[in-house]
């Protein structure tokens, strides 16, 4: 397949040979600007979820390799904290423009590893890129606040001043997106970075910092150590990391947001999701449905952000049988074939998972209206594919509803008036993002402002926020005080140095000490 080709032929391109050594090829450390191979002897296996052969080997670290790591962010963050914004804007300048000549490798190397559809993987850097372009304005988004003459010949002025050494723990979902949210804002404000990528896709990462340094970014700015729990507790737990940004399941994001804050860290954690897609009966039907079948099923409903739940008010309740035409209109297929919709998940154990929360729903009295559980692709057999799968008449207590099923499945709940429909989407958990379809504004301007969610569309299945504003998940979604990227992002790879000076003119010098407050 293209894929397979795709896998022999990256090694000599632009971007260089740097994660594959071997027959099964190993995944490399990236340790003060080498790709070194992991002394290691415990490996975990890369498959591709298309066919399920092993692909790589990624290592897990040994504490020799994470301490030399972090040691590497330590030593280089003296020079590059105090090397001028100018030149550290100028190195992302350049690897925004590395990225983008490079969008289609990296997105290749993202469907061979997670399955995604090249045109979703592609996609998927795409969002990563906005945030590198975002990060290039630094030298305004760095800026600190004046105030002179607070007092007789007094000024008081603040910096934004670098942290020291920060780490990002990634998931699987989003190779390139995610890791971008990360290192190119927390490098760009001055701090050296630390970065664990998901084990189960870690060679987009790779590509990623070999362009960094392509680009410019010194040896030691970025290190990359691979590994599992062992791995995310040194992150935790080593004094020299500041701060850490994770992304992905709700179980390893308050474990991580716990231990890192006890150890004094700042720590900002995204994670699970549930989100809810309500359609008023006077939403224009044709879009709504379109988006909804895109947002629900899309990525294979491996997002974060995915439509995953849809509540219909009143008359809309007649719409899901054309609902089921359009899910079923989808083409599941390897996300390298041409037209395919929908790909695998990401291994077995999640296609096992997913289809056993379907069978839930069933067991617990919901109607499953498409069963994508025996879907069969030609070519693929060994693949972990769930085509789209739509289940009604959920109710709030079922464990399809309660729990995020990331695969590709509607639950579908009813409402009677948009007010009912607040009221569940609040009383969930989660609070990552939702949307409400509708053609009349004071409908859409009540919903954006009773819904306790950090994210909202109107008419917008996916509202995931540009980088100059910032990702803002909330409640059970998120822990944590700042948000990723646009100004939270720069606040949360920040502090704040607040300089007070007094400059006399030598006829106003104190004549005795001065032993009260000022008042
Ligand atoms: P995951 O939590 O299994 O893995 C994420 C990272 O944490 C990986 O690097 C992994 O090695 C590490 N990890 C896994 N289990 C751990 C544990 N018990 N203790 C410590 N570290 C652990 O997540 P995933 O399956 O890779 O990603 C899917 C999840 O991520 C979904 O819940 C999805 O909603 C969430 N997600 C959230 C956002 C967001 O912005 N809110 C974005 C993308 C994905």
């Amino acid at each position: 397949t293209v894929l397979r080709s795709v896998f022999r032929t990256r090694v000599p391109l632009k971007v260089g040979r740097l994660c594959y050594s071997s027959s099964v090829p190993t995944t490399k450390l990236f340790i003060n600007g080498k790709f070194v191979e992991s002394k290691t002897a415990e490996w975990l296996d890369i498959q591709n979820p298309a066919t399920n052969e092993v692909i790589a080997r990624v290592p897990k670290a040994t504490q020799e390799e994470m301490l030399a790591a972090v040691d590497s962010c330590s030593r280089a963050f003296h020079s590059w904290s105090e090397t001028s914004i100018l030149a550290r804007q100028q190195v992302f300048l350049r690897y925004q423009q590395l990225i983008k000549d490079n969008i289609k490798e990296l997105a290749k190397v993202i469907t061979l590893e997670q399955g995604k559809t090249l045109a979703d993987a592609e996609g998927d850097v795409f969002r990563g890129l906005q945030v590198v372009e975002h990060a290039c304005s630094i030298t305004s988004l760095m800026l600190g606040e004046t105030l002179p003459s607070i007092t007789k010949d007094m000024d008081t002025y603040t910096y934004r001043l670098p942290l020291g050494v920060c780490a990002g723990i990634t998931p699987f979902n989003f190779p390139a997106m995610i890791p971008l949210w990360m290192f190119p804002m927390g490098m760009v404000c001055g701090n050296t970075y630390l970065l664990k990528p998901s084990e189960r896709v870690p060679t987009c990462a790779m590509l990623l910092a070999k362009m960094l340094q392509d680009a410019g970014a010194p040896d030691g700015t970025l290190n990359i150590i691979h590994g599992q729990h062992d791995a995310v507790n040194f992150i935790c737990d080593h004094p020299a990391i500041k701060a850490i940004s994770f992304v992905g399941s709700n179980q390893a994001g308050e474990y991580i947001y716990e231990r890192g804050s006890k150890n004094g860290k700042r720590v900002q954690s995204n994670m699970g999701a549930k989100n809810h897609g309500v359609v008023m009966p006077d939403a224009n039907k044709e879009n709504t449905l379109n988006q909804l079948v895109g947002a629900a099923f899309g990525a294979a409903g491996q997002r974060c952000m995915a439509l995953s739940t849809a509540i219909l008010v009143g008359e809309a309740q007649s719409w899901l049988p054309e609902l089921i035409e359009r899910a079923k209109a989808l083409r599941v297929n390897a996300g390298d074939q041409p037209g395919a919709d929908v790909g695998p998940l990401i291994t077995p154990q999640a296609k096992q998972r997913v289809c056993s929360l379907i069978q839930s729903g069933v067991d617990e009295g919901a109607k499953l209206l498409l069963d994508g559980r025996n879907v069969k692709v030609k070519g693929y057999e060994n693949g972990n594919f769930v085509g789209p799968t739509i289940i009604s008449n959920v109710t709030p207590e079922m464990k399809c509803y309660t729990e995020e099923i990331f695969g590709p499945v509607l639950v579908v709940l009813e409402a009677d008036s948009l007010d009912d429909a607040i009221s569940l989407v609040n009383r969930n958990p989660y609070g990552n993002g939702t949307a409400i379809f509708t053609t009349n504004g004071a409908t859409a301007r009540k919903y954006t402002h009773e819904v306790d969610v950090g994210q909202v569309g109107v008419n917008v299945p996916i509202p995931v926020p540009l980088p100059m504003f910032s990702f803002t998940g909330s409640r059970g979604s998120f822990r944590g005080d700042m948000n990723f990227y646009g100004k939270q992002g720069v606040q949360f790879y920040t502090q704040i140095k607040t300089v007070t000076s007094q400059w006399k003119a030598e006829d106003a010098t104190l004549k005795s000490p001065a032993v009260t407050m000022p008042t």
